[in-house]
């Protein structure tokens, strides 16, 4: 196992021979326990972040990584021509928990997201419409394949990657006669694609009253409703999954990030509508439902049962954003305070990338998305202390930035 004493002291953080993709903060991470990370040179930080909605158990979970150890000891990997037992295991549990039917498994949100896209496109097909048509949403992030990021609702993510994928129609969130009004007379509608929270678009919560008629309407005219779960599913909003606040059943459901706490895996769950649209040949993925990802998934929807992270999530993530709204009260430059259970985001007037170094300097490992947005998605086992201790660090920082010209 590695330990901090395997890891030389970096002399200055930079990979020269790594792709430059991302805006990196300049800290090397060694290890972690809880909510808590440290980096090479031993400082110490809360994980606000938890490998942006990944770390649902946080890190070095006495549950999670001996039942890994013990899977990496039996098999890592086979492949998609035999069956793995969990696979089946994990899959009855999402059925379970989502109230659908059946389950694909992949590796990554995009890869469960184009998966979702495919079933759409072949629905149509499967009813004679040859140019099948999708909606999709302003400020939506779905992943950076061809495909998904032209479903993505955010010009920066496809800039440069054109001719985009065709077959898209964008309309506005939480605005229902927009949707009417975009889809009327189309006959080659199959499908309405949403994440029921916005991740990446700044923490945007769809509207419980739109869930609910978008469902009738998806209802009404033979569509599948597609619901995005990847980062505000798994507990975080204190429901399996965050449309399930609305009392409504997606036919397609796709889901990644906390599935594994970690571990890579992906998965679109189906219900009724879309269980069978999928026949052998039809799709596929190496990685898809291996050993390794199917006992993370098991073991982490075990973990969160036994030790009730979805209720955690909740009290907590509700005592998290009150101790915001308290502290940030009649503050000027505060937009909104806004999000559920542990994905919460604050939105500035003004961009507010330079928090994310200058809380990492407070140790604190946050994000900020859509340029204004603070984004908190902690691991589900946060403590009320580290909630306290998440607002004593990022309010100052808050306050400060407000104050600059
Ligand atoms: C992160 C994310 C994706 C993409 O997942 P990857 O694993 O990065 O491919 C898709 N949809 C949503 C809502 C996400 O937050």
């Amino acid at each position: 196992m590695t330990t901090n004493a395997t890891i030389p002291a970096l002399p200055a953080v930079t990979q020269p021979h790594v792709m430059n993709t991302y805006g990196r903060v300049p800290i090397a991470l060694s290890h972690g326990q809880g909510c808590r990370v440290w980096d090479v040179n031993g400082k110490s930080y809360l994980d606000g972040l938890g490998g942006i909605a990944v770390n649902t158990l946080g890190h070095n979970h006495p549950k999670l990584v001996p039942a890994l150890q013990d899977q990496l000891t039996k098999l890592i990997h086979t492949s998609n021509y035999y069956f793995t037992p969990n696979a089946e295991k994990l899959a009855a549990k999402l059925v379970e928990h989502s109230g659908l039917t059946n389950v694909f498994f992949c590796s990554t949100g995009l890869e469960a997201n184009e998966a979702a896209l495919k079933l759409a496109r072949k629905f149509g097909h499967d009813k004679g419409i040859e140019r099948p048509e999708i909606v999709v949403y302003e400020k939506a992030f779905h992943g950076r394949s061809i495909a998904t990021l032209s479903a993505t609702g955010n010009p920066k993510v496809q800039a440069g990657f054109g001719p985009l994928v065709e077959g898209f129609i964008r309309v506005p969130v939480n605005n229902i006669e927009s949707l009417k009004k975009a889809t009327e007379g189309n006959k080659n509608v199959v499908a309405v694609f949403f994440e029921a929270i916005q991740g990446e678009g700044g923490v945007n919560p769809f509207h419980m009253d739109y869930l609910k008629d978008v469902r009738k309407l998806c209802d009404e005219r033979d569509w599948l409703l597609m619901i995005d779960e990847v980062q505000c599913g798994m507990g975080r909003t204190g429901k399996w999954f965050a449309h399930q606040w609305a009392g409504i059943k997606p036919d397609v459901m796709p889901l990644a990030k906390g599935l594994g706490s970690g571990v890579p895996i992906g998965a679109v769950v189906a219900g009724p509508k879309a269980a069978n649209i999928f026949a052998p040949g039809n799709h596929g993925t190496t990685f898809g439902g291996g050993p390794l990802a199917m006992r993370a998934g098991v073991e982490t929807i075990r973990i969160m049962e036994e030790d009730n992270l979805l209720e955690n999530a909740f009290l907590v993530g509700g005592y998290l954003k009150a101790g915001f709204i308290r502290e940030l009260a009649g503050v000027a430059g505060i937009r909104e305070i806004r999000g559920m259970g542990l994905m919460l985001g604050i939105e500035l007037a003004k961009p507010c990338a330079a928090l994310v170094g200058r809380c990492a300097d407070a140790g604190l490992l946050i994000s900020v998305t859509a340029d204004t947005v603070i984004r908190l998605v902690p691991p589900l086992i946060l403590t009320q202390a580290e909630a306290d201790e998440m607002v004593g660090i990022l309010v100052p920082l808050i306050k400060a930035i407000l104050l600059e010209g």
